[in-house]
C-alpha cells in the first residue's frame, strides 16, 4: 500500500487527536492534565480511557497489550497478554481495565538490578508514563511504563529521566520567573538523536560468529580500502538499502517518529537516521523504536543492521549525537541568543549553567557513555576523546571573553557590553564554523553530545545532562533569588561564571596530541577506559547531587554503578571466551589445513627435484611464515586463556573491571594481531570466514 503522510503519519499512535476524537470531553481534559502535570491519573478515568484505547487497537487488528519497559539492559522489553477475559458459560469477551493501563505486575525478576531487589522486594512492577503515547508494534498495544521495585526504587531507565525532566522543570522555573515570566510556564528538555549504523550482507553475518556472539567483529585484517576516499559519505544511496530505509521510514512515520534525514555515513557499509527533535522522554522511547525496527527490517531484505559502536577495527565505529536543548512550554529555546537585551541576558544565564555544569561534571558525562564498546572509538580519531570539554565556536567565545574582562567588544564602539541591557552581536551559525571534533559543541541554539555510543539508550546521557544543569540552574536560583538589583546580579554571576568554569571550553582539534597535554595542565578528566571512570560514579559528591534533585537515591545509584561494572566486564568477558573457541574450533583447523598443503607441494617439489630443478622458495618461505606465526599465536592463545582464568580471581567488581580493561584486552588485541597476520597468508579459500573486505562491501 502506497504511504500517504497525511493519512498514515502517527496512524499507529494513540495521540491527541485520537484521544480527542474517541474520549468524552471531560474523561479528555482529565488525561491531558495528567500528561502535563504527571499528577496520577483517577481510576475512573483510566477505565474509560483502557476501553477507548482497546476498542481503538482491535479496530486494527490487535489482539495484546503490553507494557513496554526499559530494563536496566539498555534494550525494551514486553509481555504480552491477550485482551481476553473467559465469559461465564463459555466464549471470551476482549477487555482492557484502567487497573491493567495503570500499573502492571511482570514478575521479570531475572532483569538486573545490581542488587536492589536482593535487599528489598523480589518483583517489579510497570506503572504507566501517560507523557509518552501508546502504540502499535505488530498486533500488539504498548503502553510506555516505567520499571520499578515494590519500595519504589527504579529498576529501568526512564524512571530517572522522568525525575530529572522534574528537576530541570523545578529549577528553570525559579529561573524563568526572575525574569518575570509567568507561573504556569514550564521548562523541559529537548533531544534530536542523530543515530549511525552499519548494514551489511545477511550471508557475511551468518558465518561470524563474532559478530553473532559479541556484535563486533574480534579478528579482520584491513582491506585494501576501507575509508580512505571517503567515498562513501554522502554518496548516492544503493537501491537495496535505499528500499530498506524506505520501510524503515514509512514504519517509523506511522508510529508518529519524524525520521528526517538519512544519508550513507564515512565508513563503507555505514549509515544515518535522524529524527526531528522533541521531548527527551519521548525522543529516549522513540530513539529505542528505531534502534530496534532498524534491526527487525533489515532481514526483509537479506541485511542485517549492527548497531555496535565499533563493529569493525581501523574503520569508524557508530556513535548516536544527542542534540540537546531547553525550552519554554511556550516554544521559546532557552538557548537561543535572540535579539533583545532581556532574552540576551536569559540566554547567557542559561548558557552559563550549562558550561558550569559541564565543568564540574565532567565525571558524570563521561561515565553517562562509558561502556566496553564506546571505549574503542572514544580517543580514536573518530570520535571525540574521553576528555570532555565544551565547543562555542570562537564568535560566542569572543564575546565571553569582553564579558569576563569588561572590555569593548569589537563591533561595538564605546562602552563594555552590558547583560540585560545591550544587545549581543549576532554571531554567525553557520554549518562551516563547526567543529566536529568536540565532545560538546554548541551548534547556535542547542548543545551536541556526541560522545553517545550508537547502541546505549539515551537515557542515561540525557538524565545525567538534565540533572547537572539542574543543578547549576538551582545553584543560579539560590544567588538571584536574594539579589536587589536582578540585572546586576545576572551580569556578576555570568562574569564569574565564564572566570572560574573557562578552562573546559575549548574551540580547538580535539583528536591532538596537544590537546591531550593542554587539558592535563587545565586540570581536566581524561578517565580513558570505563573501567577508569565508573569508580567515579558512586563518589559522594555525585551521591548527594543526585539525591538533592531526586533523581537517584544512594542505593539507586550503588546498583547502577555496580551494574554498569558488571556489563562492561561480562563484555568482555564474552569477547575473550569468543575469541579463543575461534581459535580453537576455525583459525587453527584452517591454519594447519593451509600449512599441510604448503607443507604437500613442497614435499612433492623437493621429491621430484631427482630429475627436476624445480624452485621451492615459495613453499619453503610460506612454510617457514606460517610455522613461525602459528607458534606466536599459540602463544598468545595460552596468555588469553592463562587471563581469563586469573580473573576469576579478581576481588570485586573493580578491580574485575581493571583487570578485564588491561590484562584481558591486551591479550586479546596479541592475539588479534597473530590471527589477522596469519590471515594474510592463508589463501582466500581457506579462510574460514568473510574478511573485512568481503563484509563491507557485501551489500551491492
Ligand atoms: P546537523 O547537526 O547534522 O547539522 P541539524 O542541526 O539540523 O543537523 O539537526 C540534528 C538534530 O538536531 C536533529 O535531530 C534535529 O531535530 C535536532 N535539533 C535541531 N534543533 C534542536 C533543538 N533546538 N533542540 C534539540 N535538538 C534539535
Ligand atoms: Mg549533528
Amino acid at each position: 500500500m502506497m504511504f500517504s503522510m497525511d493519512t498514515d503519519f502517527g496512524s499507529l499512535v494513540f495521540n491527541e487527536s485520537v484521544m480527542k476524537d474517541r474520549l468524552p470531553a471531560d474523561i479528555y481534559k482529565s488525561l491531558l492534565s495528567t500528561m502535563i502535570t504527571r499528577a496520577p491519573l483517577d481510576i475512573n478515568v483510566a477505565n474509560v480511557v483502557a476501553s477507548a484505547m482497546k476498542n481503538w487497537a482491535v479496530e486494527k487488528g490487535v489482539t495484546h497489550f503490553t507494557h513496554w519497559f526499559q530494563p536496566m539492559t539498555g534494550v525494551t522489553a514486553e509481555k504480552h497478554e491477550a485482551f481476553i477475559s473467559v465469559k461465564p458459560g463459555g466464549g471470551v469477551i476482549m477487555e482492557f481495565s484502567g487497573k491493567e493501563l495503570v500499573r502492571g505486575e511482570p514478575d521479570a525478576s531475572s532483569f538486573p538490578t545490581g542488587g536492589i531487589r536482593a535487599t528489598f522486594e523480589a518483583r517489579g512492577y510497570t506503572a504507566w508514563d501517560p507523557t509518552s503515547y501508546a502504540f502499535i508494534k505488530g498486533n500488539v498495544l504498548c503502553i510506555p511504563t516505567a520499571f520499578c521495585s515494590y519500595s519504589g526504587e527504579a529498576l529501568d531507565k526512564k524512571t530517572p529521566l522522568l525525575r530529572s525532566m522534574q528537576a530541570i522543570s523545578k529549577e528553570g522555573r525559579r529561573l524563568l520567573k526572575l525574569f518575570g515570566e509567568k507561573d504556569d510556564v514550564d521548562v523541559l528538555a529537548n533531544v534530536g538523536a542523530e543515530q549511525e549504523y552499519f548494514l551489511i550482507d545477511q550471508t557475511m553475518y551468518d558465518k561470524r560468529p563474532d559478530l553473532i556472539y559479541c556484535g563486533r567483529t574480534l579478528f579482520g585484517s584491513r582491506p585494501p580500502k576501507g575509508q580512505d576516499l571517503e567515498d562513501h559519505y554522502f554518496g548516492a544511496i544503493k537501491p537495496r538499502v535505499a528500499a530498506y530505509m524506505k520501510e524503515l521510514d514509512e514504519t517509523l512515520w506511522r508510529l508518529g517518529i519524524a525520521s528526517k534525514t538519512k544519508h550513507n555515513e564515512v565508513a563503507p557499509a555505514q549509515h544515518e537516521l535522524a529524527a526531528i527533535y522533541e521531548s527527551v522522554n519521548i525522543a529516549t522511547d522513540h530513539n529505542q523504536l528505531i534502534m530496534e525496527l532498524m534491526k527487525i527490517i533489515a532481514p526483509n531484505y537479506g541485511l542485517t543492521c549492527l548497531l555496535h559502536e565499533k563493529p569493525f577495527a581501523g574503520v569508524n565505529g557508530s556513535g548516536k549525537h544527542n542534540n540537546w536543548s531547553i525550552a519554554t512550554s511556550t516554544g521559546e529555546n532557552l538557548l537561543d541568543p535572540g535579539n533583545t537585551p532581556y532574552k540576551n541576558a536569559r540566554f547567557l544565564l542559561f548558557l552559563s549553567a550549562v558550561i558550569k555544569a559541564v565543568d564540574e561534571h565532567q565525571d558524570l558525562l563521561r561515565i553517562s557513555v562509558a561502556t566496553a564498546a564506546n571505549d574503542h572509538r572514544l580517543g580514536a580519531n573518530e570520535a571525540p576523546p574521553a576528555i570532555i570539554s565544551v565547543f562555542l565556536g570562537e564568535e560566542l567565545t569572543e564575546i565571553l571573553d569582553t564579558i569576563k574582562k569588561g572590555v569593548i567588544y569589537k563591533q561595538r564602539e564605546e562602552t563594555p557590553m552590558e547583560i540585560g541591557v545591550d544587545v549581543l552581536p549576532v554571531f554567525p551559525k553557520d554549518t562551516t564554523d563547526r567543529n566536529r571534533t568536540s565532545p560538546f559543541a554548541f551548534t547556535g541554539n542547542k548543545f551536541e553530545f556526541r560522545m553517545v555510543g550508537s547502541s546505549l539508550s539515551i537515557a542515561g546521557p540525557n538524565f545525567i545532562l538534565n540533572t547537572i544543569v539542574a543543578d547549576a540552574m538551582s545553584q543560579f536560583a539560590d544567588e538571584l533569588e536574594k539579589a536587589e538589583d536582578f540585572i546586576a546580579a545576572v551580569n556578576a554571576l555570568v562574569k564569574r561564571t565564564i572566570v572560574e568554569h573557562e578552562r573546559i571550553i575549548f574551540n580547538g582539534n580535539n583528536y591532538s596530541e596537544e590537546w591531550l597535554v593542554e587539558a592535563e595542565e587545565r586540570g581536566l578528566l581524561n578517565l580513558a577506559t570505563t573501567a577508569d571512570a565508573l569508580p567515579l560514579f558512586i563518589t559522594d559528591k555525585n551521591v548527594e547531587l543526585f539525591e538533592k534533585h531526586g533523581v537517584l537515591m544512594r542505593s539507586e545509584v550503588l546498583s547502577r554503578a555496580e551494574l554498569l561494572m558488571e556489563n562492561y566486564v561480562k563484555t568482555i568477558h564474552i569477547e575473550a571466551l569468543t575469541m579463543i573457541d575461534l581459535t580453537h574450533r576455525c583459525i587453527i583447523p584452517a591454519v594447519i589445513d593451509y600449512t599441510r598443503r604448503a607443507l604437500d607441494s613442497l614435499q612433492k617439489k623437493n621429491s621430484m627435484n631427482i630429475n627436476l630443478a624445480l624452485d621451492t622458495t615459495l613453499e619453503t618461505k610460506l612454510v617457514e611464515r606460517l610455522a613461525g606465526l602459528s607458534g606466536t599465536l599459540q602463544k598468545d592463545l595460552d596468555s588469553l586463556e592463562d587471563a581469563v582464568m586469573q580473573a576469576a580471581k579478581c576481588g570485586d567488581a573493580t578491580e574485575s573491571a581493571r583487570y578485564y580493561g588491561t590484562e584481558v584486552f591486551y591479550s586479546m588485541q596479541a592475539l588479534r594481531g597473530s590471527v589477522d597476520e596469519l590471515e594474510t597468508l592463508v589463501g582466500g579459500k581457506d579462510w574460514p570466514m568473510p574478511t573485512y573486505g568481503e563484509i563491507l562491501y557485501s551489500v551491492k
